[in-house]
């Protein structure tokens, strides 16, 4: 991998095409990808990171002009973001956009149990991040599928499967044959929010486009479309913060 000191900012000290790097004390992972086929940065919100993609035989010095040319704009991403908050006892986390507090109690059953506004998980403390997150995808589903069903006859639709994802790159989708998917980390957004994820699914069941058409269906079902996506544009990405890291969802890099 290249080493470039130039400007005192990139420095680049692994191999395999990619390394760990800071710019300006931003950490900095810069990835050759085979399929890229322009430079791409984007900012990892979880682990609080910038990502630069390399196409196949361009260095990092070549890389420099660009960085530089987003260097506030990282700056900007890096300082604008809360500090992540693993699922660990004692932790405040957003269920239903309101905070919950995790509590531990080693002595009750290995599991979530929602006592509002806490929530109690049981069981040793080995798993316990891994058991919150289970325990949220669980509570998640049951009020997707209710969700899902409500809808589904509102506008006499069959769905297929549902399944959960923890997806970075959208908030869920429909397929062709009508299987939905969603991001469980819905589940710790408003319900409004949730609501309008479901309803936008829903209506892809009947059309599987964004056309007026579609639009009408959605607002057919709920009467919140506007809040409701602009709260994702919003405040969306700070769910990525929370839990297991994952890079936040994709629009989010420069338009370049
Ligand atoms: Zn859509």
């Amino acid at each position: 991998m290249t080493t470039h000191n130039a400007a005192g900012k990139i420095r680049v000290d692994k191999d395999k095409g990619a390394g760990l790097s800071d710019i300006d004390g931003i950490p900095l992972r810069i990835v050759t990808h085979p399929q890229a086929k322009r430079l791409r940065l984007r900012y990892d919100y979880a682990r609080q990171q910038a990502i630069l993609t390399l196409p196949p035989g361009v260095t990092t010095a070549q890389a420099q002009p660009f960085l530089d040319q987003y260097h506030h704009w990282l700056h900007e991403q890096h300082s604008s973001m809360p500090q992540p908050t693993p699922f660990l006892p004692g932790a405040r986390i957003p269920l239903g956009g309101t905070p919950h507090q995790l509590h531990h109690h080693p002595d009750r059953p290995a599991r979530l149990i929602l006592e509002e506004p806490c929530i109690q998980v049981g069981g040793p403390i080995t798993g316990f991040e891994k058991r919150v997150e289970n325990g949220l995808k669980r509570l998640c589903r049951t009020r997707i599928e209710a969700l899902v069903s409500r809808m589904a006859m509102t506008l006499n639709v069959q769905h297929g499967r549902i399944t959960l994802r923890d997806t970075h790159s959208r908030w869920g989708s429909c397929s062709a044959k009508g299987h939905l998917s969603f991001s469980w980390r819905i589940i710790m957004a408003p319900p409004q929010v949730m609501e309008y994820l479901v309803a936008h699914e829903v209506s892809h069941l009947k059309e599987l486009n964004h056309s007026k058409a579609f639009w009408g269906h959605v607002d057919h079902l709920i009467d919140h479309r506007q809040a409701s996506r602009k709260w994702l544009k919003t405040h969306g990405h700070g769910l990525f913060t929370y839990g297991v890291p994952i890079t936040k969802p994709g629009l989010l890099s420069p338009k370049f």
